[in-house]
């Protein structure tokens, strides 16, 4: 079969590439190796988390603030295999809209594992071991990542643990300790937790989510430690070791004391690695980069080999869902001669978390370190009359503008529907607009949303109403 387009990779990347292809009239094959198409997000990513995070919301809530709402329960229980049952059906939901989409758009998928003959040509092995090899005009390698781990931990993918197999346990943990605080240790932390696993985070670095503003951090860890999770921050981890139904895992404070936790599962959340094994990169003349094992592409998101693209997990940003999407669109408009554009300073990052984190451009540590004069507006939810409605007030929104022109450089929310404020943010700062902008648009009362344009307020010339 000759193609114009071919996607190794059906994951937000692939799938999304494959059918923009599809949408701009170019004759389009997807190859994916799993039985199912979504790669991790859909699979074992962001939709079965999510999912468990709602459910076990619902639970933490009907046993926690029920209550103060004038709703009493009795004889609460968790029934975790309904929980997971659930989790596999909203996930076959939606791989299956994906299979939906590829015959809407006249897209052939096969399934077997896509590997280079040249560069035009993919050579599909299937599971039975036979193979067929298809050619195109463009190849898009979209072969996402996998969870990475420490050189000194061997994850037995039964107590010592990777995301995976975090999302299809069968028993609530008693002791569930995490090495990595970032955004799989958190959310899937919060899950166990909220079910009533003791939860303890081993942190390498001196705060939690590191990466975002450090006030979400701080705040995030203040309302997850009254949750009950406990934190190590700044510990360096030495070993993790099983025996029997028992984990233990050492590790160094940051004054080199010496402790131990023991535990009966460690989930091990450090990042993630490109993943480009049986891809046959060797064969077009490709080479992964030493750190991080991803695949080098031009502005144009073009490896060094013209015709094959790559996109998503596989190179260099961030490792998220709607980044592999944006990327998955540009490049197959790129392909049909089009020219578009990807702001990355302006991707979101959220953590699902309850109150969630979302934010968007840049943080108040990466303008001290650049030099940038600017002005900070926060608003507290608390003094939200929504929240105190809904009775979420921990948390507030940052706004960060520019001193002289009043334009907003950064939107940083720890909240109740962070996740779905940070729009509003994006939006606002895809226009380039000033904080002033924002307070004078109408925003309905009551919302959360009101927040942000009290924040803005408090940014333009601190004049916020409601504090
Ligand atoms: P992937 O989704 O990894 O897809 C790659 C696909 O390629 C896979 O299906 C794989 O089987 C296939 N493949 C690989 N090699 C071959 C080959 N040689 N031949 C054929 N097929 C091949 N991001 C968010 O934005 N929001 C979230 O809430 C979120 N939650 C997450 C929760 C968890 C637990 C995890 C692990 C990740 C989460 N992410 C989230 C990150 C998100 O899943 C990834 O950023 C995203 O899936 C990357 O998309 P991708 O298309 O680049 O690759
Ligand atoms: P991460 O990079 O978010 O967090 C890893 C954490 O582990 C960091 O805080 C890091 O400092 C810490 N760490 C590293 N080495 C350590 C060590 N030796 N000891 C203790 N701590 C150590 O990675 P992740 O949580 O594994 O997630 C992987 C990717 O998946 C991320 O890039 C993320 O973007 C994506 N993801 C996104 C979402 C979302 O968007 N809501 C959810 C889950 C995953």
């Amino acid at each position: 079969m000759q193609y114009d387009v071919i996607v190794i990779g059906s994951g937000p990347g692939g799938y999304v590439a494959a059918i923009r292809a599809a949408q701009l009239g170019l004759k389009t094959a997807c190859i994916e190796k799993y039985s199912t198409f979504g790669g991790t997000c859909l699979n074992v990513g962001c939709i079965p988390s999510k999912a468990l995070l709602d459910s076990s919301e619902h639970y933490y809530n009907a046993s926690h603030t029920f209550k103060t709402h004038g709703i009493n329960l009795d004889n609460l229980s968790v029934d975790l295999t309904q929980m997971m049952k659930r989790k596999t059906e909203v996930v076959a939901k939606n791989t299956s809209g994906i299979t939906f989409l590829f015959k809407k758009n006249k897209i052939d998928s096969y399934q077997g594992v896509g590997s280079f003959k040249d560069k035009n040509t993919v050579v599909i092995t299937k599971a039975d071991g036979t193979t067929q090899e298809i050619t195109g005009t463009n190849v898009i390698i979209a072969t996402g990542s996998k969870p990475s781990s420490l050189p000194f931990i061997k994850i037995d993918k039964k107590r010592i643990i990777t995301s995976t197999e975090a999302l299809t346990l069968t028993e609530i943990p008693k002791h569930l300790i995490l090495i990595g605080g970032g955004v799989i240790g958190l959310e899937l932390g919060s899950v166990y937790a909220r079910l009533g696993a003791k939860v303890s985070v081993i942190e390498f670095m001196d705060s939690i989510i590191p990466t975002m503003d450090k006030s979400l951090g701080k705040e995030l860890q203040k309302v997850m430690q009254k949750q009950g999770v406990e934190f190590y921050l700044g510990h360096k981890v030495t070993g993790a070791t099983t025996k029997g139904k028992e984990v233990s895992v050492t590790f160094d404070s940051p004054t080199g004391e010496k402790k131990e936790l023991k535990g009966d599962y460690c989930l091990v959340a450090v990042g993630r690695i490109a993943y480009t094994d049986g891809l046959g990169l060797d064969k077009i003349g490709l080479a992964v980069e030493e750190r991080g094992r991803k695949v080098a592409v031009n502005d144009h998101l073009e490896t060094s080999v013209k015709g094959v693209y790559a996109i998503g997990d596989v190179i260099r940003g961030a490792m998220l869902a709607h980044k592999a999407e944006d990327e998955g669109t540009l490049v197959a408009e790129t392909i049909a001669g089009q020219k578009p554009h990807i702001n990355y300073n302006l991707i979101p990052g959220v953590v699902y978390t309850w109150p969630e984190v979302a934010a968007v451009g840049q943080t108040e540590e990466q303008l001290k370190e650049a030099g940038v004069k600017y002005k900070t507006g926060s608003f507290p939810f608390r003094a939200s009359g929504r929240a105190v409605a809904s009775g979420d007030l921990d948390g507030f929104v940052k706004v960060l503008a520019d001193a002289a022109t009043d334009e907003i450089l950064g939107v940083h929310i720890i909240g109740p529907r962070a996740a779905d404020m940070i729009a509003e943010a994006v939006i606002s700062m895809e226009f380039r607009a000033s904080a002033e902008d924002v307070s004078r648009a109408s925003h309905a009362h009551p919302t959360y949303t009101e927040a942000f344009r009290e924040a803005c307020l408090a940014a333009t010339d601190n004049r916020p109403i409601h504090i």
